[in-house]
């Protein structure tokens, strides 16, 4: 059986470097932020070529509180791609805004811009396009309009760690960018992590002291903040990844392009790259009308894939009070019966690839 993705390889091909860095952690007696936090967020903002880094405690906090940071609250109104995961919209709902959808590109899957002019309201706030799949989403379109509309930029990174648009890497295109380190992200820890990094020097304040009860002065407390801190374990094990993230992402690209050019031709709908983006592959996925056969018939032959999602947002229960039934959002909702997540990862071997492309040959010839 080939697994979607295992995480133990990761540990096992840098454990001396994890082991000495927990150690560390250990032997330093500083168990919240210090040296180690300090030394990942210099580090992650030059990654991201972003004059600031903060560490949040998930890739959630770094989303919720960095619309927090921006004042965004009940009565505005943030627009999300209606194909995004469903962190981006909860985000939005624990400040108290409201999520509006719009539908991605069929082809890129992120969020299209061409369809955000006729979403905005006098109460939009924020833009929250969301870096699906390792996929830059393309934010050009999207600063012209923030910029007319006095609107903000966030960015939900949290599959796109060293993804570039346009040549530059994403971490401060827009006016903050949120980051999930969760264990199978292209940066993962090994728990829990995560982080904003942003140009503007304010943003960088508001988080860091929100996510520390509020405070940037011990026992002085200017706002009601939340407890959402990068741990120091976390922030050790990150510093010793990020510095094998270069080369992972390109062993991802490596496997890419190796299913681009294995299934060519094949009756599968395979991942676009626009000409401006250099993406890191966090998912590899394809689209088929027979999706459901396909996932039986690859598990069959011992090849396990993954849906990334099955139900779009606005048909989760979560959310039945934005009052959205099925037939809303076509895209999104044809993409979510479409698509299929292939096994992908920086451990993934040559021979289990060609495994896995070879099954998706035999799977669609089974199916024809
Ligand atoms: C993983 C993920 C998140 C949430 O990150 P956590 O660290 O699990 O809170 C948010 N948005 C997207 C697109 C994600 O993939």
């Amino acid at each position: 059986m080939i697994p979607f993705l295992e995480l133990r390889p990761a540990y096992l091909e840098l454990k001396h470097e994890i082991d000495a860095a927990v150690a560390r952690v250990l032997d330093s007696g500083w168990y919240i932020f210090g040296q180690e936090v300090e030394a990942f967020e210099a580090e992650f903002a030059a990654f991201c070529e972003a004059s600031h880094c903060v560490g949040v405690g998930n890739g959630l906090d770094a989303l919720h509180l960095a619309l927090r940071a921006m004042d965004i609250g009940p009565g505005d109104e943030v627009i999300v791609s209606s194909n995004s995961y469903i962190a981006t919209l909860l985000a939005v709902s624990l400040v108290g805004a409201t999520p509006v959808l719009v539908e991605p590109d069929p082809v890129t899957h992120n969020l299209d811009p061409s369809r955000i002019e006729a979403a905005l309201t006098e109460r939009t706030q924020v833009l929250l396009p969301t870096h699906l799949y390792g996929q830059p989403a393309d934010l050009d379109p999207m600063l012209d309009l923030a910029r007319q509309h006095g609107l903000r930029l966030l960015e939900d990174a949290a599959q796109a760690h060293g993804a570039r648009y346009k040549g530059r890497c994403i971490g401060a295109h827009g006016d903050a960018v949120a980051w999930s380190f969760y264990p199978s992200k292209n940066l993962g820890a090994i728990g829990d992590a995560g982080a904003i990094t942003t140009n503007d020097p304010d943003i960088a304040a508001r988080v860091r002291a929100l996510g520390n009860y509020g405070s940037s002065v011990r026992y002085v407390n200017e706002i009601k903040g939340i407890n959402s801190r990068l741990d120091p374990i976390q922030a050790a094990i990150l510093r010793v990844k990020l510095a094998h993230l270069d080369d992972w992402n390109r062993r991802r690209g490596g496997i890419a392009d190796f299913y681009s050019g294995q299934l060519a031709g094949t009756a599968i709908e395979l991942p676009f790259v626009p000409d401006w983006a250099d993406p890191v592959w966090h998912l590899y996925v394809v689209q088929s009308d027979e999706r459901d056969s396909l996932k039986d018939a690859l598990v069959a032959r011992g090849i396990q894939t993954q849906i990334h999602y099955p139900i779009p947002p606005h048909l989760q229960r979560a959310y039945v009070e934005l009052g959205l039934a099925e037939g809303h959002f076509p895209v999104a909702e044809r993409l979510a019966n479409r698509v299929l997540s292939l096994p992908l990862g920086p451990q993934l071997e040559a021979d289990e690839a060609e495994r896995v492309a070879e099954a998706v040959r035999m799977s669609l010839g089974d199916l024809a």
